[in-house]
Order: C-alpha cells, then structure tokens, then sequence
C-alpha cells in the first residue's frame, strides 16, 4: 500500500455520529460521516478511541458492518460489564463526535474474485463483517453460493435478522438458537459442533471459502473441527472478537 494511504488509515481522525439505529435490545447500529475515509473491504474493521476528561484513553476494535461503498457503520454489543461498549450502545448520539482509525485488516477479506461458495459462521456479534461480506456480494451483482450459519443465544438476541431474512437469493442463512428457541422453532438448537457443521458445511471438493467471526472460543472451535473434517486452514478465515461468550 502507497505510503500516504497507510497513513490516512492508521491516523486517527474525528467522525460524526450520523444515526444511531436499535438492532436488539443491548445492540446498536451506529452510522458515522468520516470526513477522509479511503475506501475499505467487506471484512474490515475499525479502532474507536474514548479519552475521559482525566486523559484516560481506551481502544477498542468494531468490524465494519457496511459494505464497500456505503455509510461507514458499526454494530456495538453492550457488554454491561465493559469499559467501551455501553458507552457506544447507550450514551452516544447523533451529533456526537467520535474518534476513529481504518479501515484496518488485510486478511478477513473477500472480494467477489476470491470466489466460493462460501460458508459464514457467526457467534453473536461475530455476523457483523459477515453482513458486510453479504451485502458486498449483493452489490456486486456477484453469484456466489452463500451458507450463512448464525448462533445466537435467543431469537431476539438475532442481528439484522429482518435483513437476513430476506436476503438475495443464492443467499441461505441458517440459526442455531443455542439458549431459548420459540414455540415451532424449526432451526437447529444446540451450540455449532462437529456434526452440525458435517450438515450444514458445503462439500471439501467444491473449494468452499470460509469466514468464521465470534467470541475467541466459538471461532476456535469451528475452524478446528472443519479442518479436522478436511478443510484445508488457508480456506478457513477467522476473525476473534475476545473472551469467550456463550454462543
Ligand atoms: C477485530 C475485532 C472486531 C470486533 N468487532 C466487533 C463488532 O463488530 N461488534 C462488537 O460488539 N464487538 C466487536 N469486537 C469486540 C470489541 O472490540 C470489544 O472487545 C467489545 O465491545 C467489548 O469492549 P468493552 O470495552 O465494552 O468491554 P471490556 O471492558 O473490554 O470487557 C468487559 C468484560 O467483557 C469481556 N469481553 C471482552 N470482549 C468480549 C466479547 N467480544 N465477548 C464477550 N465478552 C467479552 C471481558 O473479558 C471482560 O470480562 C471486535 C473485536 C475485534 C478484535
């Protein structure tokens, strides 16, 4: 990358707050006019910096939830014990500045020429960049097969799942409700393992690329067991967003 672009992108410079949307209930979608943005990839991510009034500062990674082209946007989870996020989720308005870095990230990316199909696995919040992937392929007019595979704790706890739901065709997402599942819930119900990934995981012969986004222990799990199954682990990308969750 040109030396100049690598600068603007580890800069840090001031956004503005342009919409705070509700995902669920502890989830924002935050919308944010970056006045020197140099593009990014479906994948990427960004670094927020809070400084309080006594000079103390905290950094925290969001992955971009838009795709190439569009408003720069995140999705926050509140964590109700965090330092970061219910700053982000609860106190944040449009209006409000907001202090940033990006896009950043050269790996957890795809480009519609990196081809597929491809299977998306997401643990809770982990289905951010996956979004960004989804809405990438959608805009490029690109056909390749999609497999998404979500779990999520509860129904309500789904992101972006009216959008999921009605997703372009070619397009197939699947949830795992791993904690509560409604009455007639059809969809799996148990934590991502060996054997539903066995079901649900496109066939090694057809050079399936794979994104796997989550809690650090979610991420581990899936990518272990699909190369155990015979994934080759270059085609397996994964993206860890910490501790462990319970997805
Ligand atoms: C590349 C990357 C992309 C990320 N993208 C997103 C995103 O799109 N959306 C999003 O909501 N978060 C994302 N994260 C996680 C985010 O950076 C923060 O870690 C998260 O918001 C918690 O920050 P906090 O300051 O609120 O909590 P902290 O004060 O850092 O932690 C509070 C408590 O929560 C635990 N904890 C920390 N992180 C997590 C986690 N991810 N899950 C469960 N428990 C955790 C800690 O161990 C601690 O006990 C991403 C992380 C990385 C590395």
């Amino acid at each position: 990358m040109a030396g100049t672009a690598l600068r603007r992108r580890l800069t840090w410079q001031v956004a503005k707050v342009a919409a705070v949307a509700v995902e669920t209930a502890s989830v924002r979608t935050i919308t944010l006019d970056v006045p020197d943005w140099p593009g990014h990839q479906a994948g990427q991510h960004l670094d927020i910096r809070l400084t309080g009034e006594d000079g103390y500062v905290a950094e925290r990674s969001y992955s971009i939830a838009s795709a190439p082209g569009e408003p720069i946007a995140i999705t926050v989870e509140r964590l109700d014990d965090g330092e970061v996020s219910p700053y982000l989720t609860d106190e944040l308005r449009a209006g409000d500045d907001l202090e940033l870095r990006g896009p950043i990230g050269g790996y957890f990316v795809w480009e519609p020429g990196d081809g597929g199909p491809l299977l998306l696995l997401a643990g809770g919040s982990g289905v951010v960049p996956l979004r960004s992937i989804i809405r990438h392929r959608e805009r490029t007019g690109s056909s390749v097969p999609v497999r998404l595979l979500y779990s999520s704790r509860t129904l309500d706890e789904v992101i972006y799942r009216q959008e999921l739901d009605q997703a372009a065709a070619g397009v197939e997402v699947l949830y795992t409700l791993t904690r509560h599942q409604p009455p007639g819930w059809a969809g799996y119900t148990r934590r991502v393992d060996a054997a539903l990934l066995a079901e649900v995981a496109w066939p090694v012969g057809e050079s399936p690329l794979v994104y796997a986004c989550g809690p650090t222990s979610f991420v581990e799990a899936v990518s272990q067991d699909l190369v155990r199954s015979g994934y080759p682990p270059e085609r397996v990308k994964t993206e860890r967003f910490g501790a462990t969750g319970g997805t």
